[in-house]
């Protein structure tokens, strides 16, 4: 039988270890076939993103279209956008697909350091997605971005995630991972809150937040309960990064198959 198909939007890292390249394999290992559309090019490697290329925004819309016209899509993954005219098109896409399950991985800044999103964007990031997917995954400082909180403790983050909440209409999982004591990310989901514990991983590891996002796709499209989805994303993206290891000379890599 054909494998179902997740599509993800997102940029294009060339060395593998985040972006598209990295969602598409996460996509096979847990069981779905997975297509890529492009919003954008970097030139990175394991040390450092040297320059971002944002793709025209039409020919974003251009790449889905065709691949709409031809394959039917279970559930689909937004990850970097680049620009504020991509988010346009990202707008237009969620909006052409209301009936299957869409994570948004917000991605503004590189834990390399440079911005992968034009500034103005983030102004209106989460008004252009409002209403339109099923899970945000937000880090602590894109939350902050987001939200104008400063986010220390544990009332910071829900405060954030239920901010988020209120501004897009989306659940919220706040990715706690670099915030000082307990490792805990915190999911909002409209109506309650959901904190999933975990041990901290001392190495810096390279597109930890495009596998987790990822593999919250694969498990809700999988049919598992949003709570579910979470929770084994983060003991899988937990195993992954345990296990990832230095490819060059920078940041850790996630090894496949894991
Ligand atoms: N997606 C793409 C295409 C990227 O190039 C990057 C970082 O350079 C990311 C996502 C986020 O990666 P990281 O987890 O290292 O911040």
């Amino acid at each position: 039988m054909a494998k179902r198909i997740l599509l993800t939007l997102a940029g294009y890292d060339p060395s593998a270890g985040a972006g598209v390249l990295l969602d598409l394999k996460v996509f096979e290992s847990l069981g779905f076939r997975g297509m890529a559309v492009l919003t954008s090019i970097t030139a990175q490697n394991s040390r450092s993103v040297q320059e971002v290329r944002c793709l025209p925004p039409d020919f974003v819309w251009t790449q889905y279209q065709i691949l709409a016209r031809e394959f039917s899509f279970s559930g689909l993954k937004v990850g970097m956008i680049c620009s504020s005219a991509n988010l346009e098109i990202i707008q237009k896409i969620l909006k052409a697909n209301p009936n299957i399950v869409k994570v948004i991985d917000p991605i503004f800044i590189a834990s390399a350091g440079p911005w992968l999103l034009e500034k103005e964007a983030v102004s209106a990031f989460l008004e252009k997605i409002e209403g339109q997917a099923t899970l945000l995954t937000p880090n602590l400082e894109e939350a902050s971005l987001l939200t104008g909180i400063k986010i220390k403790s544990q009332e910071d983050l829900k405060a954030a995630s239920r901010k988020i909440f209120i501004d897009s209409h989306v659940p919220c999982l706040l990715k706690g991972g670099h915030r000082q004591g307990p490792k805990i990310d915190l999911l909002f989901d409209g109506q309650k809150f959901h904190s999933f514990q975990h041990p901290e991983i001392k190495k810096k590891v390279h597109g930890s937040g495009c596998f987790l996002s990822s593999a919250i796709l694969a498990y809700l499209t999988q049919g598992k309960k949003l709570t579910v989805a979470c929770s084994q994303a983060i003991d899988l993206t937990h195993q992954a990064l345990k296990k990832a290891v230095k490819v060059g000379k920078g940041q850790h890599y996630i090894n496949f198959p894991l």
